[in-house]
């Protein structure tokens, strides 16, 4: 397991998001002379216009009411962003399960939509998801994935069904593109749809093709594991989705706590 990376103090951290959001110099947003520091008080103010501002609660900011202390904001993105599982997430950032959890959450909410067509060629399977030996309810999502860019789009389909599995090319593939499957029938008729199609037989060990495709499930298999165990329900699934597709198409959300909030604090 990979150990924490040098995340600064307490006090660094506050000013990191005091300069996030009264910009670089840390300025007034009225008169944009030098705010002073209270850090004790986890306020800045200006002694020009007799007003102080707390960086999380400026301009109805996502982080209003937030409890925990700097520092273990930043090391809770920053365990959200390396996917550490819940257990490695509360002892690092010394959180209770409820609080890791409300804050992922927290984290997910910030994220931009990132719906995307993909074109080329581009790789499409579906996977199971939820166990059926914990008698919890299966679902079927499928994805599609451009290898060159690494761009990804899902859907829980909960089917593999050719009406939903067609409709789900046809949403996020431009025609005119080649669509990699497996020998699954129900892509059979894409070439109808104005796709170029390539089924690939699993069952005959011929992966090459699709191996792309499935990498998709590996990494976000193993992730939702981390998370929530065998237990993933169909309300984590629907954001552990959203998630994914964010982190292959959004990737700048991902590379460190400063830059997530760079992107979803707004700046005065
Ligand atoms: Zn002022």
């Amino acid at each position: 397991m990979s150990n924490l990376p040098n995340i600064p103090s307490n006090k660094k951290c506050w000013q990191q998001l005091n300069k996030l959001v009264f910009s670089e110099q840390v300025l007034c947003p009225l008169c944009h002379q030098s705010l002073q520091e209270n850090y004790r008080q986890r306020y800045v103010w200006c002694s020009h216009c007799r007003k102080k501002y707390r960086p999380t609660s400026y301009r109805g900011s996502w982080l209003y009411g937030m409890k925990i202390s700097p520092r273990q904001l930043f090391i809770l993105l920053w365990c959200w962003q390396m996917r550490k599982s819940a257990e490695a997430t509360v002892l690092k950032a010394e959180v209770s399960y409820t609080t890791s959890g409300r804050w992922f959450a927290r984290f997910r909410r910030q994220l931009p939509e990132t719906g995307v067509l993909l074109d080329g060629i581009v790789q499409v399977d579906e996977s199971y998801f939820g166990k059926q030996r914990f008698k919890q309810t299966q679902h079927i999502v499928a994805g599609a994935k451009d290898p060159s860019t690494g761009q990804i789009a899902l859907r829980i389909t909960d089917s593999r069904g050719q009406e939903p599995l067609e409709r789900f090319v046809q949403d996020v593939i431009r025609p005119g593109s080649l669509v990699v499957t497996d020998k699954w029938w129900a892509y059979d008729e894409l070439p109808l749809l104005g796709y170029s199609h390539e089924g690939w037989n699993h069952s005959k060990g011929q992966f090459a093709g699709t191996n792309q495709g499935e990498n998709i499930w590996s990494v976000s298999k193993r992730h939702a594991r981390k998370l929530f165990g065998g237990r993933i329900l169909t309300k984590h699934l629907t954001v552990l989705c959203e998630e994914w597709m964010a982190r292959a198409n959004q990737p700048q959300f991902f590379n460190s706590p400063i830059e997530f909030l760079r992107f979803t604090l707004v700046p005065c």
